[in-house]
């Protein structure tokens, strides 16, 4: 009897649940449709709690729904960075040795305005390519889970995989200094060590498995010309990831560390900087992402005028960003995938829509940049399902802009309306 009751109380309460659905329509003038990159006019969005519920012209507008009128501007999905580090910190200290002026807590609490900012910029959602410290990326991904703090999905990567000294690494102090655990949680130098680092991230509860192929620009005694990881550990770390069902990203600027990582499999290579013709090839071949922050170089160079960026990193950087623009061009003329990622962190937060125009500037339509921060980012996370474009069944993730982002692409860089989850965090 008692059982009996309580299944009925059950189905009360879903019914309720149901008639109390937030139901909430978008009237929008222009839709963009990324999924087949047009764009729709006149379009109601009908969102039922945090979904999208329908979408077509002139739906009736359900009784006690509320209606936001977005009939002159210009209606997209959600934008997704797929390179950002959110949880380093507050932006703009330079050298990374500020790290160790600041214990964990500091650097997670100062990286709650990254999180805020990037939403308020129409960044729905950022695929977090690693951190200083481990696993505060983490903690701001739950933090925003649970509604504590107001920003993006975020799916993590927990960790740098890298070998010691590395392109991931914390370098540049005395030999004798010991660091914290935390600060070379990611360290492996064999295909074993990779596995093992892979297999305790993805118990800590990460998203995906970021690794370093090759040296890197912004770190001390590195060299973004050279190799780090051999075959052997890329491969280790695509077959581990893959027993968890997480998906690798390489960091790699040389071209033979880029050609490393896409024969290991792994999902997207991210800078590509000295990506050669075969480099090319095999990515088209291989259906690899690449994932090229070709905005970021006008931050280092303007904070190397002022003294901000270590003479180091210039040196590494010379002549780099403008062969990374042209690799670029060449890439998307061959017709390989890319996904829109910027290196949030590099650049101020919150900036990352200034990407678009040089995008296009380096040979994509307007269209082909939207859907690399849309549908194309969305595959490259694995999750199409949910995100990506304005369709029944997924999330809504949904911002607008006034005028037409497809004739002057630069108008994402001043987003007027954002929603998450069915929640509106920008409306001006
Ligand atoms: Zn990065």
């Amino acid at each position: 009897m008692k059982k009996f009751r309580w299944s009925v109380l059950v189905q009360l309460l879903l019914c309720a649940v149901n008639v109390f659905a937030q139901v909430t329509v978008i009237k929008a003038g222009r839709l963009v449709d990324s999924d087949a990159g047009t764009v729709l006019t006149d379009q109601t969005v009908i969102i039922r709690d945090n979904k999208i519920d329908a979408i077509g012209k002139g739906l009736a507008t359900p009784a006690n729904a509320s209606v936001i009128d977005l009939s002159q501007m210009t209606v997209l999905p959600g934008l997704i960075d797929c390179h950002t580090h959110l949880a380093d910190g507050k932006h703009g200290e330079g050298d990374p040795m500020f790290q160790l002026k600041k214990t964990a807590s500091q650097v997670v609490l100062e990286s709650v305005p990254n999180a805020r900012v990037t939403l308020e910029s129409g960044f729905t959602t950022v695929r977090d390519v690693g951190v200083y410290r481990a696993l505060n990326d983490i903690a701001l991904r739950d933090a925003i889970n649970r509604g504590d703090i107001i920003g993006p999905r975020m799916y993590v990567a927990g960790a740098y995989i890298t070998i010691t000294g590395g392109a991931g690494a914390m370098t540049g102090m005395a030999p004798d200094i010991q660091l914290p655990w935390d600060f070379h949680y990611g360290e492996a130098n064999s295909p074993w060590e990779v596995r093992q680092k892979v297999r305790l991230l993805a118990h800590d509860g990460v998203d995906h498995i970021k690794v370093l192929s090759t040296g890197a620009v912004l770190t001390h005694g590195s060299n973004p010309k050279s190799v780090e990881f051999t075959p052997e550990e890329l491969q280790a770390a695509v077959d581990e990831a893959s027993h968890f069902g997480l998906r690798v990203e390489a960091h790699a600027h040389a071209a033979e560390g880029i050609k490393n990582a896409i024969r290991a499999g792994v999902a997207s290579i991210e800078h590509a900087t000295l990506i050669d013709d075969e480099g090319i090839a095999l990515a088209k071949q291989r259906g690899t992402y690449l994932d090229m922050d070709i905005y970021d170089e006008e931050c280092i160079q303007a904070d190397g005028k002022i003294g901000k960026t270590p003479p180091d990193f210039l040196e590494h950087d010379r002549e780099l960003g403008q062969v990374q623009r042209e690799n670029f061009r060449k890439a998307v003329k061959a017709g390989v995938k890319m996904s829109f990622g910027t290196d949030a962190g590099v650049c101020p937060y919150g900036v990352a829509a200034k990407q678009f125009a040089f995008m296009v500037k380096y040979g994509m339509t307007p269209m082909q940049a939207i859907q690399a921060a849309t549908s194309s980012a969305a595959d490259l996370l694995g999750h199409s399902k949910e995100i990506g474009s304005i369709k029944p069944g997924k999330y809504a993730d949904i911002i607008a802009v006034a005028g037409d982002p497809l004739q002057d692409v630069s108008l994402l860089e001043n987003v007027q309306f954002v929603m998450k989850d069915g929640k509106v965090y920008r409306q001006k």
